[in-house]
This record gives structure tokens, sequence and C-alpha cells, in this order.
């Protein structure tokens, strides 16, 4: 199931994380999971790597559905002129983005971000990221004002970058825990960098977006917040958590049946 894939220069930038110890449990739970959702995965869009950071901005404790409908009305209203959403009203601003968590509080940062990039480049573009190594330009971006590792990963993994960069989400993470990738101690922002670690170094930027997406279509389907149906989960036998809450293991089944 696993393809090897060949190295890329982006794979230089691991070199700056610490400990880059690929870890058999995780490339097991990878195999798994990309066995039942089905990898590569597609990416589900491609936008400019500014339009994404916005996009990454707005969707923070918001379900998609309701982040995506904000950005498709930034977009109606001011159409792809960021400049005209940073010299907004910001009272405008949050109008428009109302259907998001916080909305008072993300008008004025995206605006703010936007007035911070703007000076920093002399423009309103990220299109310079793609001639940075991955840490450069994440550092680049968390550098910005409310700008954490996740939303530096998505905007070079998922924007038409496509560079090498791991997202977790509360999913993701919820996964990671129970199955003891890391300690329950260690909360979303830190454990990007420890889980990225644990990845081979030589997996391409899809392979890196596969990982992120199975883990997070598994916290999303199977591994539930409340009652995870541990019961047909293909991870059971690698999960401590599942098997402290089944005492035992479900059959193999059982756990074919995952998703259904
Ligand atoms: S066995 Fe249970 S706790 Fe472990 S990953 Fe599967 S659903 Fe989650």
């Amino acid at each position: 199931m696993k393809r090897r894939l060949k190295a890329n220069d982006d794979q230089a930038s691991f070199a700056l994380l610490p400990a880059a110890l690929p870890d058999e449990k995780l490339l097991e739970i990878h195999r798994r999971l990309c066995l039942i959702f089905g990898c590569p995965i597609a990416y589900f869009r491609a936008l400019d790597p500014l339009s994404e950071l916005v996009s990454s901005l707005l969707s923070h404790r918001t379900r998609n559905v309701a982040s995506g409908a904000a950005f498709r009305a930034l977009r109606a209203r001011w159409g792809e002129d960021w400049a005209a959403v940073r010299d907004a009203d910001p009272a405008e601003v949050e109008a428009v983005i109302a259907g998001v968590t916080w909305p008072e509080q993300k008008a004025p940062r995206i605006q703010a971000i936007l007035r911070r990039i703007t000076e920093l480049r002399g423009e309103l573009s990220l299109d310079f990221l793609a001639e940075m190594t991955v840490p450069e330009a994440r550092a680049w971006l968390q550098a910005l004002p409310g700008v954490g590792p996740k939303t530096s990963a998505a905007v070079m993994s998922f924007s038409s970058l496509r560079r090498p960069a791991l997202p977790v989400d509360s999913h993701h993470h919820r996964v990671a825990v129970r199955t003891g990738l890391i300690p329950p101690s260690v909360a979303v922002g830190p454990s990007h960098t420890i889980l990225e670690a644990r990845l081979p170094p030589d997996w391409t930027a899809q392979e890196i977006y596969d990982h992120h997406e199975v883990m997070m279509l598994h916290g999303q389907r199977v591994c539930f917040y409340r009652n995870p149906a541990c019961e047909r989960c293909v991870l059971l036998e690698l999960c401590p958590e599942g098997q402290k809450r089944t005492a035992g293991g479900a059959s193999a089944e059982q756990k074919s049946v995952e998703g259904k």
C-alpha cells in the first residue's frame, strides 16, 4: 500500500525539526486509514496563498459550511480585491462574515493581517512564499498577528503552493492522542512539531496532505469526541484508548465495517 516517493527540495526543511524519526505506529495508522479513505486524496481547492490565509482565519472554531459561506460572502462583496477588504469599514467586514464564530474578533484581525502584509511586502500577495523553504515560510506567516502553526501549515499545504506541511485540527489531534502518537498533555499547537517530526522525511506534500485528511476524516466519522465507535475501528488493536474502552477489542469482522 505504502508508496515510497522521491525526495524533493522541500524535504530539507525537515532538517530544522527536532528528531525526524519516522514512527512505525504512525505509518501503520496511515496505511490502514488510507485503505479506508482512498489515498491519494484529491485536494479540495487551490486558492492562492493569501486567499487561503483568509479562509483559514475564518475557519477557526467554525464549521466548514459557515466559514465557506463567509469566504464566499467576502468575495461577493469585494471580489478578489483583498486591498478593498483591508480598507473597508470594520463593521461592514464583521457583518459580511457574521456567520462565523467570533466575527467581531476575526474581522479586525483579518484587516490587521492584510495591513501588516502590505507594510512588510509593499503589496498584498503571499506568492513570494513559493521561493522560501517551508520552515522559513511558516515562520514568516507565524510572525503575523494571530497566525499559529495550524494556519501556517494550512496555507502551505492547502493553497496552490502545495508544499509539505501538516495541519493538525481538533479531529486529527484527538485521534493522535487516543492512539498514543502524542501524550494527552500536548495541545493542538505544540502537536504540530511533534507529529510532523514523526513523518518519513521523504514524504511528498501529497502524502502529508493525505495523512492530515485521513486522520481528520477518521475523527469525524469513527473516533467521535463523545462515544468513539471503537468496536468498528480499524485502529483498535493499535489504540490504547480503544483497548481500554472495549476491554479486549473487537472482532476482525466488526473492524471491516468502518465508515458504514
Ligand atoms: S479504537 Fe476508538 S479511541 Fe482508538 S482510534 Fe479507534 S475509535 Fe478512536
